[in-house]
């Protein structure tokens, strides 16, 4: 039996987007999630993207739980094709999906016949193969209603296709088709969950990591790494930045005014940030920051940070509550490593009692008395010396 992933594109994404770009990318994406799993042949029709096994040593069952992460596809089904011949379809579809059936109580088959010529009507095909099934499964009963097992029979133009009821796919729109940003990457459960709703909404994603050796371990960059690795399940391939981020940190501690010296920091991570997106070719920055959640995301503290740069801020979990943010962290199996409990830069050196509502008229007072000079060479060199690494799929 030939087994091979169907996905089907959703109408609404295609909205406001030239559709032959979207497809085109989404093609790229989908053969790239899959590059570690054996030889794939992917070819579109009717407004479905068919991917099949080339061989046997294709890993179905792993590209199909790849391509579920995929965003741009609406929907998805493993299915397996024959020839659109109806006692073929007949024979093929209680074996191919025994395991379902023999496990379930009650099923319904549909049937859509997308091909006119085939001499059935869908109702025909629907009622037949229902018959040919009850035969196989004596303690079956059809359920139109509410069945636990759903048999789809897809006549179309180069075969007939059987499988389960699809599965929702990865909704959104095809990384890559609405511009790249710079993700603020911190080793939290806030800033991977960002990631991943702006690939949602077809962003291609760089990241940029703050390390302070020795204050932050070796444990925590790694940490980091695995982060985008998981990542890269929505994101594909991406560039990891790690900016050596003791000196600024230090220099801020010993010449900045201590209630500041969070916002003080952020001012310069974001400046930092902001260099290395206009030098990759990335256009807003991406945080994790949700409104209230700690002294430095107070509307006053966002104001006084999101001054220090020109570029657009994206903050997609601004509104979420931290249980809306987990839940999500925990379906993109980000959570776990996330709450390892490695120092992050941004909780060392921090003031005992920061100040929640800082003037940007302060907070740029107490910048420009560091001296702007050198804060801005240390900053600089920080830049150059960030370490480049290549995350790739995994
Ligand atoms: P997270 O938000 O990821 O859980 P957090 O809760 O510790 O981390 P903050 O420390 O307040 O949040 O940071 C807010 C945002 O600033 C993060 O979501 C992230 O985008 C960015 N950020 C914090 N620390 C770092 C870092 N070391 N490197 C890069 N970005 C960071
Ligand atoms: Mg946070």
């Amino acid at each position: 039996m030939k087994q091979l992933i169907m996905c089907y594109l959703g109408e609404m994404a295609l909205k406001g987007l030239n559709k032959s770009t979207f497809e085109a990318q989404l093609m790229k994406t989908i053969r790239n999630r899959i590059r570690n799993l054996g030889q794939f042949k992917i070819y579109k029709a009717q407004s479905t993207f068919y991917i099949e096994p080339e061989d046997e040593f294709c890993d179905v069952d792993a590209a199909f739980e790849k391509i579920k992460k995929v965003f741009g596809i609406a929907a998805v089904s493993k299915a397996v094709v024959t020839e659109k011949d109806f006692d073929k379809i007949a024979e093929i579809a209680p074996v191919y999906l025994e395991d379902a059936l023999k496990n379930a109580r009650t099923f319904k088959v549909t049937a859509k016949r997308s091909d006119k010529s085939f001499p059935m009507g869908s109702l025909e095909i629907s009622r037949e193969v229902g018959a040919a099934i009850l035969r196989k499964f004596h303690h079956l009963k059809v359920d139109v209603h509410n069945p636990q097992v759903t048999v789809m029979v897809e006549i179309r133009d180069f075969g007939a296709y059987i499988h389960e009821a699809k599965q929702p796919g990865a909704g959104g729109m095809p990384v890559s088709t609405s511009g790249k940003g710079a993700l603020m990457l911190s080793g939290g459960i806030d800033s991977p969950v960002a990631a991943y709703m702006m690939a949602k909404r077809g962003m291609s994603i760089m990241s940029v990591h703050f390390a302070s050796p020795p204050y932050t371990s070796e444990r925590a960059r790694n940490k980091v790494i695995t982060l985008a690795e998981k990542l890269t399940d929505y994101t594909g391939d991406m560039n990891l930045f790690i900016v050596p981020f003791t000196t600024v940190q230090e220099y801020i501690r010993d010449h900045g005014v201590p209630e500041l010296f969070t916002i003080l920091m952020r001012r310069s991570m974001m400046r930092i940030t902001e260099k290395l997106a206009q030098k990759f070719g990335a256009s807003a920055i991406i945080t994790g920051e949700s409104l209230g959640q700690v002294a430095s995301q107070t509307m006053a503290a966002i104001t006084a940070t999101n001054d220090s740069v020109d570029m657009p801020i994206f903050r997609p979990v601004i509104g979420m509550d931290k249980t809306e943010i987990t839940e999500i962290a925990r379906k993109i199996d980000t959570f776990e490593t996330s709450i390892l409990p490695f120092e992050d830069c941004c909780t060392i050196f921090t003031p005992p009692h920061p100040k929640t509502k800082p003037s940007l008229a302060e907070v740029i007072a107490a910048e420009e008395a560091m001296g702007l000079e050198e804060l801005f060479r240390l900053e600089a060199e920080a830049t150059a010396e960030s370490e480049k690494l290549r995350i790739n799929v995994q």
